[in-house]
């Protein structure tokens, strides 16, 4: 019998079906909002909204009221479409990127320019910074108070993936040194050789994300022209087995022009690997919208609520066959769930 779909995870993934809200008194909002530097949002302006039985969601901040049909009202704590309440919700405090986790990107230089991803983009203009190690750790102190449960790290690749790794590697041991085991680390490199994975468990890391970007190889080539495919599930399948199953997790993006079994067959693939995919609705980020439209012929379009939902829907009972447990992870996406509609957290 085909599992009820709770109502407030159908609002989500509406919500995730625009992206927007329009916050009207906008210095009213208890919370600042977040700027990132990677992820979905690069570059725009978000708030994280916490409604019904406890989903998250992050939305970008329209800049008009035309933009979306969602507004937050701050002074009634409500979520209104087209103008009517819709759901009470509150805005979650964002410690670094996003709630309860300091999720950190240590360069947002990348050699590789990925036709989606906005972050080599948003560094074009300014010189080349990396965080530091003690930089990473003095930021994550100034949130420790505030409910921190894990911290995260991702990277682009400025010089080398080994350079990047390496840099990764030296921060994982710092805030290793100065919280010891009370957090947990994720980390998001980018990674060519075993070698790389290797590194980064021995540096300390708990959890790893090694992105599948797109699972259909054709459309891998085109937005991911400088990376090799079959090498990228390699390293997956890598990671999984030296973080261990559960510890392993991976973006899988909707809305490339990929075929909906396409994206199943990704699923499937990596939880057999003991892998658990983020399924991501892609973000049309206006940084990326024309050069990604460019190279895909104009295929790329933001998923429906309809297709996210029963992504996630399929996903969830891949996981459970697999015995796979999102639940069990304690840093990222899957700890997160803004973006996404994740299976066992959201249905
Ligand atoms: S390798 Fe990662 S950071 Fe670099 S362009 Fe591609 S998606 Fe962005
Ligand atoms: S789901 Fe992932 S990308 Fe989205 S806000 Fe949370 S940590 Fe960032």
């Amino acid at each position: 019998m085909q599992e009820e779909i709770p109502q407030t995870t159908r609002a989500k993934a509406e919500l995730l079906e625009n992206g927007k809200i329009f916050v009207k008194n906008i210095k009213e909002l208890p919370f600042l909002a977040d700027h990132s530097t990677a992820g979905p949002n690069t570059g725009q302006n978000s708030i994280f909204l916490r409604f019904g039985d406890g989903r998250l969601v992050r939305l970008t901040l329209a800049e008009t009221q035309s933009q979306t049909p969602y507004t937050y009202n701050v002074e009634h704590k409500m979520i209104q479409k087209s103008g009517i309440d819709w759901y009470p919700a509150k805005q979650v405090e964002s410690l670094l990127h996003c709630p309860e986790q300091a999720f950190l990107n240590l360069d947002s230089n990348c050699r590789y320019n990925c036709k989606f991803c906005a972050t080599p983009l948003i560094q074009s203009h300014v010189s080349h910074r990396v965080l530091k190690p003690q930089t990473v750790t003095r930021a994550i102190k100034r949130v420790a108070k505030k409910g921190l449960s894990g911290v995260a790290l991702t990277t682009g690749v400025f010089s080398s993936p080994t350079e990047s790794v390496k840099h990764m590697c030296r921060v994982v041991k710092a805030i290793r040194k100065e919280f010891g085991d009370a957090l947990p680390i994720g980390v998001e490199p980018f990674v060519q050789e075993e070698k790389h994975i290797n590194m980064l468990y021995d540096a300390g890391a708990d959890e790893i994300k090694v992105n599948v970007e797109s699972y259909d190889p054709e459309i891998f080539a085109i937005v991911c022209g400088k990376l090799d495919y079959e090498n990228n599930l390699r390293m997956i399948r890598y990671a999984a087995k030296v973080f261990g199953e559960k510890r392993a997790c991976s973006n899988i993006i909707i809305g490339l022009g990929e075929k909906e079994e396409t994206i199943n067959q990704g699923a499937e693939a990596l939880a057999n690997w003991g892998v658990i995919a983020s399924l991501r609705p892609l973000n049309l980020n206006p940084l990326i919208e024309t050069q990604l439209q460019e190279a895909l012929n104009n295929r790329a379009q933001r998923p429906s609520a309809e297709r996210l939902l029963s992504h996630a829907t399929n996903h969830k009972k891949i996981l459970k066959e697999k015995r796979l447990d999102v639940t069990r992870f304690q840093t990222m996406c899957l700890k997160c769930t803004g973006c996404d509609i994740v299976p066992q957290r959201d249905l």
